[in-house]
């Protein structure tokens, strides 16, 4: 029984055995999940200040867990990047967001997020490929959302895999700018044809001056560079008020709509 030396010693610890349980579980539960259909979108709307109407949706994702009801994206998502089943979590994604946006009735676009775990399969352009194919939806009505870190880690390798999945005909996003490690100079490495304003800045905005004038700095860049702003996280009328004085394209929040499943999506 010691035949694996020290590796044996991690049998006889209870806690750390538990936790490694748990996760196995959930681990187990999530890719169930995938093969049952569990795993559906939510769609907020995103509105254009100039027409005052949704321009298009933010897909997210819920599990629907027969047992634990709706579990939010930061209960399974980490799980889903560290396990390698974000790979799978994030076709599911793709394929559903192009499948129930080409069956609305509408130009509207929508917006997917991608994990930057997604970047590391060389698979990626086909599968975004494969889901446009399928789905018969116009390129130009998919947005994918990504982060900053996508550009941090194998930046040339991502940038080039930017470059192919906007050849598709698709946009790009750049989401939650302002935190984590935001350069300037990821604008010149690619043209991303929009940026979504992290929604701590929004949320403080009204008492914050310092916010204030960072949201006033990036629309002001963003309309210079002609990308559009989306302003995330619009809880209330005068955080709204504020950001139509600023100059902002878009807007997504509460104040608007909550995510909602296709069928119960808000209109207009
Ligand atoms: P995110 O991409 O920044 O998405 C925006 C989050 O803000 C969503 O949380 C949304 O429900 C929430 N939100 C929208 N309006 C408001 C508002 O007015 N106030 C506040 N306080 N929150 C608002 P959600 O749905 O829980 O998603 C959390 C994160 O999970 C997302 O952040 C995204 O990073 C990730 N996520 C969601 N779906 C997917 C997916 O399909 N794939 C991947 N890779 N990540 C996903
Ligand atoms: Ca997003
Ligand atoms: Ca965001
Ligand atoms: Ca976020």
């Amino acid at each position: 029984a010691k035949r694996n030396g020290r590796n044996r010693f991690e049998y006889f610890q209870p806690e750390l055995d538990a936790a490694a349980r748990r996760r196995r579980t959930m681990e187990m539960d999530l890719r169930t999940a995938l093969h049952l259909g569990q795993l559906q979108l939510h769609y907020q709307p995103i509105i254009d200040q100039q027409h005052g109407q949704i321009s298009g949706y933010e897909a997210l994702m819920r599990w629907h867990h027969p047992l634990n009801g709706l579990v939010m994206p930061m209960d399974f998502i980490p799980l889903a990047e560290e396990t390698g089943l974000i790979h799978e979590v994030g076709a599911r994604a793709l394929n559903l967001a192009c499948q129930e946006a080409a069956s609305w009735n509408t130009e509207q676009t929508v917006a997917v997020n991608l994990s930057p775990v997604q970047f590391r399969n060389p698979e990626l352009v086909r599968i975004v490929a494969l889901a446009l194919q399928d789905s018969a939806l116009e390129p130009r009505r998919l947005e994918l959302e990504i982060t900053e870190s996508v550009l941090l880690d194998n930046s040339d390798g991502n940038i080039e895999t930017l470059k192919r999945l906007k050849a598709l005909g698709v946009n790009i996003a750049l989401d939650d700018f302002g935190t984590g490690y935001s350069s300037l100079s990821y604008l010149r490495s690619f043209a991303f044809d929009r940026i979504k304003i992290d929604k701590s800045f929004i949320n403080d905005m009204v008492d914050s001056p310092e916010a204030m004038s960072i949201v006033r700095a990036i629309t002001g860049m963003s309309s210079s560079l002609q990308i559009k702003t989306t302003a995330e996280g619009v809880e209330t009328e005068e955080q709204l008020r504020q950001l139509q004085a600023q100059g902002c394209s878009h807007f997504q929040g509460f104040l608007f709509g909550h995510p909602q499943p296709a069928n119960e999506r808000k209109r207009q």
